[in-house]
């Protein structure tokens, strides 16, 4: 009985975060990756698609109704809503007692899932394709009221004479045994040599990296899109995956692991699905390797920060490619229509496209082709004008396998991660 009861607990757990993968890009992703490899798509099964167990997440902040990915990895990670833009540090009536109370010396901030993995024997791994310091891997470790406090230099004034620190100088002095990433402008030279391990920046010299402690600093902001990295030296996130696995898996009493595809997010700021959808991929590749190695006592979860005000519609026809022109069924012979659906304005339109972002479908717009719109830099069109498309405030969802997956189920707070995840740990 005692061994069925441990059996409930995972000696690993290892937590993937799609920064901005709602429910439409995961489908996007789907077809994407299944017309990659010469099927027609919609009948694709991503790596994460077989978990049993899975849950519909509420991502809202303490103050937003749409969320950003500082609130939301403090409650994935911590197990606790906070403010929007603020990292790990509960709420507060202001922002002055919210910086007096997470810097001061009397009134520290609730303890970081690293922290709270090596108080439980357990190694810990943070990797992000995006620069370490940024919001959600930043939320393994460190506190921050704000989560542009990246670097030594961004502390000043008040923040500075109430004891606060950058990001930059938190992941150094954390506890966390393996950093792989982007980021390393966020750094001074001083942080860097006093990082206690081994200092990276390439893949080959990644692989080749002692044991013990490592720091990989793979871009000076954040790394490249998947799309462009093959004209770099920088590891795929399945390569991360694989290297932190078997890195960690050294310490019996298991590990901690959080994996970000940081950068979905951005893609899906520039309105560029197609970029979007190829870290999709990278994610998808990621977690292939995940449940290759993970054994039965890894729990495993995937999910999303926030969703994304990314769209798929028309009426295309089976297999149509998903960055294409809509085509639909002829309504006459119910077979495929070559040409493309016009809109009212006459012209084609995408399958894909955005609520809101840079580039608006204008009067003037030229009348789109399928070239156009099937190049990597094509930025989908969208209906309200923003430089920076933003994020979705629906739900996003959780899929789980592995011990204790089972209480992943039905509509769940976004803290209840965080809470399941502690629970696990003891
Ligand atoms: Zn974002």
């Amino acid at each position: 009985m005692d061994k069925r009861r441990r059996g409930q607990k995972p000696r690993n757990i290892v937590v993937f975060i799609g920064d901005g993968m709602g429910v439409s890009t995961i489908t996007a992703a789907r077809i994407f990756d299944g017309q990659s490899r010469g099927l027609r798509g919609e009948e694709h099964v991503l790596a994460f698609e077989d978990f049993a167990n899975l849950a519909l997440i509420k991502t809202y902040n303490t103050n937003s109704q749409v969320a950003d990915s500082a609130g939301t990895a403090t409650a994935i990670l911590s197990g606790y809503k906070t403010n929007i833009g603020t990292v790990n540090v509960p709420p507060a009536d202001s922002l002055e007692a919210m910086v007096l109370g997470s810097c001061g010396t009397d009134a520290n901030p609730p303890a970081t899932l690293t922290t709270k993995a090596k108080r439980s024997g357990r190694s810990v791994g943070v990797i992000s394709t995006a620069r370490l310091t940024h919001a959600t891997p930043a939320a393994m470790y460190g506190h921050a009221v704000s989560r542009d406090w990246e670097a030594d230099k961004d502390i000043e004034g008040p923040v500075l004479a109430a004891g606060c620190t950058s990001l930059s100088e938190q992941l150094v002095s954390s506890e966390a045994d393996l950093f792989l990433g982007g980021g390393e402008k966020e750094f001074s030279e001083s942080q860097i040599e006093r990082f206690p391990g081994a200092v990276v920046r390439t893949a080959s010299e990644m692989n080749a990296a002692p044991d013990g402690r490592l720091l990989g600093l793979f871009n000076s902001s954040h790394m490249s899109f998947e799309a462009d990295r093959a004209e770099t030296d920088e590891p795929s996130l399945a390569e991360m995956t694989r290297f932190a696995m078997d890195r960690l898996s050294a310490n019996r009493n298991g590990y901690v692991l959080m994996v970000e595809a940081g950068r979905v997010d951005h893609a899906h700021h520039g309105t560029n699905a197609y970029r979007a959808l190829r870290d999709m991929q990278a994610l998808n590749e990621a977690v292939e390797v995940a449940k290759e190695k993970m054994g039965d006592d890894t729990l495993i979860l995937v999910t999303a920060d926030h969703s994304h005000v990314f769209s798929m519609s028309g009426y295309p026809t089976r297999g149509n490619p998903i960055l294409g022109l809509v085509k639909s069924n002829d309504r006459e012979t119910g077979q495929p229509d070559p040409d493309p659906v016009l809109a009212e304005d006459g012209k084609p339109y995408t399958t894909l496209g955005y609520h809101n972002g840079p580039n608006v479908r204008l009067p003037d717009s030229p009348a789109l082709t399928d070239n156009m719109v099937q190049a990597p830099d094509y930025r989908q069109q969208t209906a309200v004008p923003l430089g920076s498309e933003t994020h979705a405030g629906e739900d996003v969802p959780l899929y789980a396998t592995g011990p204790g997956s089972e209480q992943v189920r039905g509509v769940m707070e976004q803290d209840e991660i965080g809470k399941l995840i502690e629970r696990m740990l003891k």
